[in-house]
């Protein structure tokens, strides 16, 4: 173990979710080896500029036009001159700003652009936001590849993988086991998944995140996603790419090799594990932040995904054989039905339906270029919110009666 001679410093774009909490709360621990500098949220300027006067942050961006004018005269306020706001925002903070990582903490395809502009600078990146893998993989890695920087995993289940796979030769994996906790509906059936409100929702037995992967979570849409993200991050073909139901959530996932010998990479579930390694690659540093007693671990316990029960996983498999930008606009169709759902648009039961909805209609085409991908996404999203309109308009019908 090598102790780091000076401070990383950070651009830490969706500072004000679930990671981007816990990634403060890693860099309060470790504030001898971490500097903040630079931080972007959405429309939660309050305690963006709360964090900026905390970290004495060098840079603020926010993405939420309607909110720019109050939060440009709060920020100058508080002695902060490079200021961001706007739809681009984030991608123009990620270009200007002078920084040694990016950490990507935000929701959906707003991060593919602050993603690529740190790339092609050379500037790695601690990613979180899995969606940008999911839609924009293939031109991420490859900008990753020309600019010799690296993307790295803050996903647990990816981050297992890549702490795997250290030392080791990619042409040894016979496959890797993502685990998945099962969500809240393991065991329900899809009568009962019909009337599934969206607190219970929700409510994920395991890990504490943000609104959309909590309802990704139970749809086990997640794991779908997580499925394309490793495809992309680690160059695997989709028949080497295993889900397994782990109810405990202590081996984030396991790489098996082709003498039959499996690796695990385990820890009680803390995402501030993940995200320490990813600011601390290439190295790793000492840290009491996360502690796992063995012996209280008790039983570990691994089964099969229900056969039937999780279509939304299943669409993401179906999407990954398909290729080009069918996960790009799988992942789009899924924001806006997520997003329908927590609103009470539609039922929980019907997300799936969203997602059926447009990878039935949607036809190959390359996701080589990002022009084509970003397309993709926007007519997907169409698509999507036209058909959940069709189906929030059949509710209201009905409740009229
Ligand atoms: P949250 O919803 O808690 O936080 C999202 C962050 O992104 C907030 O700072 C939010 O700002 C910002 N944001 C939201 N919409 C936009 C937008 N359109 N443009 C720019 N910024 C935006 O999400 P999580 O922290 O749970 O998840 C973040 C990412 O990490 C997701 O991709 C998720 O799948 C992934 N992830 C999360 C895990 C977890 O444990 N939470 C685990 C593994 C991966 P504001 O607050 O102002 O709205
Ligand atoms: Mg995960």
């Amino acid at each position: 173990m090598k102790t780091q001679r000076s401070r990383k410093n950070l651009l830490l774009q969706g500072a004000t979710g679930s990671i981007g909490r816990s990634t403060l709360a890693v860099v309060r621990k470790h504030a001898s080896q971490f500097r903040i500098i630079g931080l972007s949220a959405h429309s939660n300027s309050e305690e963006l500029l709360g964090l900026a006067e905390e970290f004495k942050v060098q840079s603020v961006a926010l993405t939420d036009e309607s909110r720019a004018e109050d939060f440009r005269v709060a920020a100058r306020r508080l002695g902060i001159d490079r200021i961001h706001s706007g739809a681009e925002a984030a991608a123009e903070q990620a270009a200007a700003l002078d920084y040694d990582l990016l950490v990507n903490a935000m929701v959906g395809g707003a991060g593919i652009e602050p993603t690529l502009k740190a790339l092609q600078r050379g500037i790695s990146v601690a990613l979180a936001n899995k969606e940008t893998l999911v839609a924009a993989g293939r031109i991420v890695m490859r900008v990753a590849r020309e600019n010799k920087a690296r993307v790295i995993p803050i996903d647990s289940e990816h981050s297992a993988i890549m702490q795997c796979l250290m030392g080791e030769q990619n042409e040894s994996v016979r496959r890797i086991w993502l685990t998945t906790s099962g969500g809240p509906f393991l065991k329900r059936s899809s009568n009962e998944l019909a009337k599934v409100g969206v607190q219970e929702a929700l409510a994920h037995p395991t890990w504490k995140m943000g609104p959309k992967i909590s309802i990704d979570s139970a749809t086990l849409f997640n794991k779908g996603l997580e499925v394309i993200e490793a495809a992309c991050l680690f160059d695997l073909p989709v028949d080497q790419i295993e889900v397994v139901v782990h109810r405990q959530s202590v081996v984030h996932s396991m790489v098996e090799f082709c003498d039959g010998s499996i690796k695990a990479q385990m820890s009680t579930p803390d995402m501030r594990l993940p995200i320490l390694f990813a600011l601390s690659y290439p190295e790793r540093i000492q840290s009491e932040i996360v502690q796992t007693r063995i012996p209280e671990l008790h039983a570990l316990t691994f089964e099969e995904v229900p056969k039937g029960n999780f279509p939304c996983l299943e669409l993401a498999y179906e999407a990954l054989r398909m290729g080009g930008t069918a996960p790009a606009a799988l992942s789009a169709a899924d924001e806006v039905a997520v997003q329908a759902f927590l609103n009470g648009s539609i039922e929980f039961s019907e997300i799936v339906r969203v997602l059926n909805e447009v990878l039935n209609l949607w036809q190959y085409e390359s996701d080589e270029a990002l022009e084509t991908v970003m397309n993709a996404d926007r007519r997907a999203r169409a698509m999507a919110t036209e058909y959940v309109l069709r189906l929030s308009s059949k509710h209201k019908a009905v409740s009229c009666c």
